[in-house]
């Protein structure tokens, strides 16, 4: 008898890395973003953990100081805590300077941020590049604060420091590239953002196990608009010269119906192949224009650099009511979510993998019966079979990709891929693209 060995579920394993690193304190620099990389490093040993120094000037921006937090936390008059950093990161404003001192109520008050919207959660706030100090706080509870004096205390500091990344490169028979990324600034929320760094953790496994890929993949972990934008200053020429697709990865641990933001136009290849995807399987989807775009897709879609970067989501951001707040926790992401999500980018990846442009090898129709050909295929009726065939070459012309001849010659694309599979191996056609 043969030991039997729980298959882990791809889904549950996912949702077991969100939850051991989505309360690190991350920021676009800092302790808990490198320990958030030193994490995924371990999953994926290939990903490497690369930096760039404060004070570097990228384009319109600088990178800023590291920022480092001991303590924050307000304490009433009774010396009683009512809000502590080390219960939940999200309680101090995101790169708040230090302060020490008592204060009235109505003073405190100027430098807390709540979201009325949501009162029974720690609203995400950011402060990188005006410094100020705050805290944030459940809206519900800043109602009854009593009109009393308050001691608050933040202990940070600012030093030039490291901003960390992460990249995974593979390379592929072609020099071309496929780019995704994630951002790794958040803390203490899950499917904005935990969610899109360990589930792009997983698919940079996936692409590693890949034998013989066709395309180059390039996979960034970079702290959201800054990260990025350090990211495209470094490799412009590189990225513009190789990368024909990606996505940027991010609320995709919700179970929810999916969403597509496009690229600025909404006519490259990530869009076509997003959306052939999604309606190829049969799955429902919202569409969202350039116009509504919200994570780095903003930095690579921008006129200058152009990328063609969509981004796939489940519920997206700013579209659901925890959003950027402590309510977006391990109980909105499921492992049903993250399976789904990870299996769905898996077939856009595949779909990448196998659409090819091919042209017929040979002048006038194949001489099919010396190939022998129409036994590779099982199930289907031979004279169909035959038929699909003799379509495929009629119109393997070096102007479609396996996508437009199946719509052409109305047949599923995974047969498409199959014949082209076999008539390739037979030399009757050949790779354009
Ligand atoms: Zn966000």
């Amino acid at each position: 008898m043969s030991k039997s060995i729980k298959k882990i579920n791809i889904g549950e394993e996912i949702w077991k890395w969100a939850k051991k690193i989505i309360n690190y304190n991350r920021s676009i620099t800092g302790k808990g973003t490198l320990d958030t990389l030193k994490f995924i490093k371990l999953i994926n040993e290939d990903i490497k953990i690369k930096f760039a120094s404060s004070r570097t000037k990228v384009f319109d921006w600088i990178i800023p100081d590291e920022w480092e937090v001991k303590e924050a936390y307000i304490e009433d008059t009774k010396k009683t805590k009512i809000i502590d950093f080390k219960t939940n990161n999200l309680y101090v404003l995101n790169y708040s300077i230090s302060v020490k001192k008592n204060l009235k109520l109505s003073e405190l008050k100027k430098n807390i941020f709540t979201n009325p919207k949501v009162p029974k959660g720690i609203p995400y706030r950011t402060s990188y590049y005006n410094k100020k100090w705050g805290f944030c706080m459940e809206h519900s509870r800043y109602k009854k604060l009593k009109n009393e004096t308050y001691h608050v205390c933040i202990q940070s500091k600012f030093f030039k420091g490291k901003m960390h990344y992460g990249e995974f490169l593979k390379k592929g028979k072609s020099k071309k590239e496929i780019l995704l990324s994630t951002y790794i600034c958040h803390p203490s929320m899950a499917n904005n953002e935990t969610s899109g760094i360990v589930l792009l953790t997983a698919l940079s496994r996936y692409i590693k196990s890949i034998k013989n890929s066709y395309y180059s993949y390039r996979i960034i972990f970079v702290p959201e608009t800054i990260g990025a934008i350090y990211y495209i200053h470094k490799n412009l020429i590189k990225l513009k010269k190789n990368v024909v697709a990606g996505y940027v990865i991010s609320c995709v641990g919700d179970n929810n119906n999916y969403s597509y933001i496009e690229t600025r136009y909404g006519n490259t290849i990530s869009d076509k192949i997003a959306k052939f995807v999604f309606k190829e399987n049969k799955i429902k989807f919202k569409l969202y224009s350039y116009l509504t775009r919200g994570a780095d897709e903003r930095q690579f879609g921008s006129p200058n650099i152009n990328l063609p970067i969509g981004s796939i989501l489940r519920t997206r951001h700013g579209r659901y009511k925890e959003y950027h707040t402590s309510l977006d926790n391990m109980q909105l992401v499921t492992k049903e979510g993250f399976e789904n999500s990870f299996k769905l980018y898996q077939k856009v990846i595949d779909v990448f993998e196998s659409n090819r442009i091919y042209k017929l090898n040979v002048y006038c129709e194949p001489f099919f019966t010396k190939y022998s050909i129409s036994n590779h295929i099982g199930g289907e009726i031979i004279d169909q079979l035959n038929l699909n065939i003799s379509n495929f070459c009629a119109y393997c012309d070096g102007e479609n990709d396996l996508i437009q001849l199946s719509k052409i010659i109305n047949i599923k694309y995974e047969t498409c891929v199959k014949i082209a599979e076999i008539l390739y191996k037979n030399k009757i056609i050949k790779i354009i693209e």
